[in-house]
């Protein structure tokens, strides 16, 4: 619901609200009447649309509660991504699950990246073999994606690299703005193009560089918030998605006590994932991916390989 479907909000009178700030459904519900008889409007008009915006808003998932019955039932379409390894889909719980945002976090080259790729091929397995038979939304921030590398993926799997790459749909974002704008068209396509996973890859390097002063810190996080909220309610949420945010770790020589593997974007990313996995490179092609935050899993580390074929177990175990 729009706020112009409120009664005696036209045009005009929503522009007025948007500009005072009162850009939703929750914010107006949510104001006083003198805050909105403030921006010119009348008495009696106002209490109109306060009370229509707390019906309206009623039923939506932000409002309603549900029984422990239909949370259930909502919990049991839970479905799960293969990661291509065993080892690491152990420690996941079975696989990257619908429902939630997990978040890839690590320095460069710990395969965030490779993984984020892996799960675009896999989430078009059928369920039998661990993906959801569903197609894949890959924004890119980085340029990083590597449509050749898929089609490798994809043949290591014996799946048609070209109908594997058919069902990929990828945005390359151009700044912060236009990364928030390309996850509320994904949810928009989401139903139409069959969407079982979507990558945001990586989540933090437009705010990193466009915020970077002190000041304008509680203004980026804000917008991250806003971004995670989005992913979490209209994508995974509304349409039972995978998503997948990667986030790079600095090493920063020059603060000493501070954590050098904390994530860029702080606290703000770490509550609003669900699943949180670390990953570090280890001898050779191997990874080390720790989780470390979840719900109901058990946090624990695996080891696992990137090679010429994707994800994999390692083969040797020393
Ligand atoms: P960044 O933070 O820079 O984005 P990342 O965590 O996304 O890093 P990836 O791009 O996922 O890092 O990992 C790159 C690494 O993956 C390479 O350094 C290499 O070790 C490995 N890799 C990439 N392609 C292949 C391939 N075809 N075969 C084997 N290993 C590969
Ligand atoms: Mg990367």
């Amino acid at each position: 619901m729009e706020i112009e479907d409120l009664p005696g909000v036209g045009e005009k009178v929503a522009e007025k609200l948007r500009e005072a700030g009162f850009d939703s459904m929750e914010a107006i519900a949510a104001a006083s009447v003198s805050e909105l008889k403030d921006i010119g409007l009348g008495e009696a008009s106002v209490v109109k649309i306060i009370k229509a915006a707390k019906e309206g808003i009623k039923n939506t998932p932000e409002m309603g509660f549900e029984t422990g019955i239909e949370a259930l039932k909502k919990r049991e379409l839970i479905g799960k991504i293969t990661t291509g390894s065993e080892e690491l889909d152990k420690l996941m719980g079975g696989g990257i699950e619908t429902q939630a945002i997990t978040e890839l976090y690590g320095q460069f080259g710990s395969g965030k990246t490779q993984l984020a790729h892996q799960l675009s091929v896999n989430v078009q397995l059928p369920e039998d073999e661990g993906g959801l038979g569903r197609n894949a939304i890959y924004i890119d921030t980085e340029n990083t994606f590597r449509p050749e590398r898929l089609m490798s993926m994809a043949k290591a799997l014996k799946l048609d690299p070209n109908v594997v790459l058919k069902n990929i749909h990828i945005a390359r974002a151009y700044n912060s703005d236009h990364q928030m704008l390309l996850a509320e068209k994904a949810a928009e396509i989401a139903e139409e193009y069959n969407i079982g996973l979507v990558v945001v890859d990586s989540l933090m390097s437009h705010f990193r560089a466009e915020y970077t002063g002190r000041g304008t810190l509680a203004d980026r996080q804000q917008k991250i918030n806003k971004h995670m909220h989005l992913l979490q309610r209209k994508l995974a949420d509304a349409h039972n998605i995978t998503i997948v945010v990667t986030n790079q770790v600095m090493s920063k020589p020059d603060t000493f006590f501070a954590d050098p593997t904390a994530p860029v974007g702080g606290h703000i990313v770490g509550h609003t994932s669900t699943f949180r996995l670390y990953l570090r490179k280890s001898k050779g092609d191997k990874r080390v991916a720790k989780l470390v935050d979840s719900p109901s899993l058990p946090e624990g580390e695996c080891v696992f390989e990137v090679t010429g074929n994707g994800i994999q177990d390692s083969k040797n175990k020393d």
